[in-house]
């Protein structure tokens, strides 16, 4: 049984984004690779059709002979809990998919799907919840009327509901543990004080305390967003489109409802640098993230491809400031930007430090900012930007050798932006990106007025005022972003990709 959650800036398979970073960095040493400007990122084009439901059906056949990954992606997550006192439950529900149906209880789908020889795991962010499902090909037959009862006809009694409620809890005070996620939730709450993304994917504390009541609630939910018109089927393999299409038409093809649509309040200019400082109550590493609000991804224009670029030249290990503060001074034991976060609405570039002995969050704030605003001013060589265009592109097709990271990418980029070849469109995108890119995403986004620095200090050593947070810190009562009521708070994990090791619970 599963461990969900993992902090995200350790989970380094996550995003394509956060792979092509330290990928890049990587091919850097080595020299640059120069992919063909032309070629696809997959070897072959998936085929999208939609059911008169509004389901959605990916098929990507691959020359993986008796093996194929199966992925449903609901574009539900964190962002759509609008409701108070209702964090979480897009977690919750990743949970609640393993508990069986009427049909088929938990034991029974987990043993079944060991009889399949079936690898099955699921995680939630901020923008979805995936499931995904690796198996031999010619087990799909009997996989898919199993997927499609429990997408259909998910049962839970109210007794096994506050179970796994409990089980959540227990994920939430597990990884609470752990001062990363501690600052991840005050600059996710800092930097956002309307959106969603104020809170992160596990909830608040209070509310996963109030989850058991919440029976009712949660048949609301699966209900709103468990609907066909939310969810695509990837299938990726050794697959053909028509034999999978009447699978899934045969199973799925009855499945009704449409799916709730949330207004998410619209998130305000930052226009003026935040800061906190904080302090965790044991020993720890000293640790700085430095936050800036940038736009939704998008591949309408150059942005979103550019602050990857960007992202890469400015903190990756080939970086000068990487040079400067982590190899030749050794004042910082770590240096990278997360930039991986791509989500569908405005959201975080991420710039993480770990400190060394002698932290000076304030002298790295400085180094960080000058950096950008250098690259503001200055256009960055196009020899470098071509480099790192080149690493970047590179690291897609690599980041999709089996069907299952095949599946999962068309998944992720779908799930931001709606579009099944969004990173057959990132790819050309990327290699559009000039250095009078770089310089403008720098001078207009990368801002001081758009910055929002953590600052996390071991016990006994954190500036007056610093707010104590992790194990013991006191519970906190503040004002939940865009609605009346106030839930109270406590410092918790984020990052959602909470991640199941395979089974359910
Ligand atoms: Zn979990």
């Amino acid at each position: 049984m599963l461990a969900c959650p993992q902090p995200r800036p350790h989970l380094r398979r996550a995003t394509p984004a956060h792979a092509s970073v330290a990928l890049c960095a990587a091919l850097l040493a080595l020299g640059s690779y120069a992919p063909n400007a032309s070629a696809q990122v997959l070897p072959a084009t998936p085929t999208v059709d939609t059911l008169p439901n509004g389901l959605r059906v990916v098929v990507l056949p691959l020359n993986s002979p008796g093996l194929a990954a199966w992925d449903v992606l609901v574009r539900t997550g964190a962002r759509d809990e609008i409701e108070p006192g209702h964090s979480g439950f897009a977690h919750l529900f990743e949970h609640m998919m393993f508990r069986g149906t009427e049909r088929m209880s938990a034991h029974a789908y987990e043993h079944h799907m060991q009889s399949l020889g079936a690898d099955n795991n699921a995680y939630t962010t901020e923008d979805f919840t995936l499931y995904t499902v690796t198996l031999p090909s010619r087990a799909l037959a009997q996989l898919i009327p199993v997927e499609a009862d429990r997408f259909q006809h998910l049962h839970y009694d109210e007794p096994t509901f506050q179970t796994e409620t409990r089980a959540v809890l227990g994920e939430y005070n597990k990884n609470s543990a752990n001062p990363v996620r501690a600052m991840w939730e005050v600059l996710s709450e800092t930097a956002f004080t309307q959106h969603t993304y104020s809170h992160t994917t596990l909830g608040y504390l209070a509310d996963i305390e109030a989850m058991p009541t919440m029976y009712t609630y949660s048949q609301q939910f699966f209900r709103r967003f468990y609907t066909p018109d939310n969810c695509t089927i990837i299938v990726a393999g050794d697959v053909q489109r028509e034999a999978v299409l009447a699978l899934v038409t045969q199973h799925f093809g009855a499945w009704s409802g449409h799916r709730d649509n949330p207004t998410i309040a619209v998130e305000p200019a930052q226009t003026a640098p935040r800061r906190r400082d904080l302090v965790w109550p044991s020993a720890t590493t000293p640790r700085v993230l430095v936050g800036y609000r940038v736009p939704a991804f998008s591949l309408a224009n150059r942005d979103s491809a550019a602050l990857e670029v960007l992202g890469a030249l400015a903190f990756s290990e080939s970086s000068p400031l990487y040079q400067q503060w982590v190899v030749r001074d050794q004042r910082l034991l770590g240096l990278e930007s997360w930039k991986a976060e791509v989500h569908r609405d405005p959201g975080l570039f991420v710039v993480d430090a770990r400190m060394g002995a002698s932290p000076d969050p304030n002298a790295l704030e400085s180094a960080i900012q000058a950096t950008l605003d250098e690259l503001g001013r200055t256009p960055p060589e196009a020899a470098r930007v071509a480099a790192v265009v080149s690493n970047l592109r590179y690291s897609l097709p690599m980041s999709a050798q089996t069907p299952s990271a095949s599946a999962e990418m068309i998944a992720r980029w779908m799930a931001v932006t709606g579009d099944v070849a969004a990173y057959d469109t990132l790819y050309r995108t990327l290699a559009e990106v000039t250095p009078a890119d770089v310089q403008r995403v720098a001078s207009q986004i990368l801002t001081t007025a758009h910055r929002t620095t953590i600052a996390l200090y071991p016990a006994g050593t954190a500036p007056a005022g610093a707010r104590l947070v992790g194990p013991g810190a006191p519970r906190r009562v503040v004002e939940a972003p865009g609605v009346t009521p106030t839930p109270p708070r406590a410092p918790a994990a984020r990052r959602p990709t909470t991640r199941r090791a395979g089974g359910a619970r």
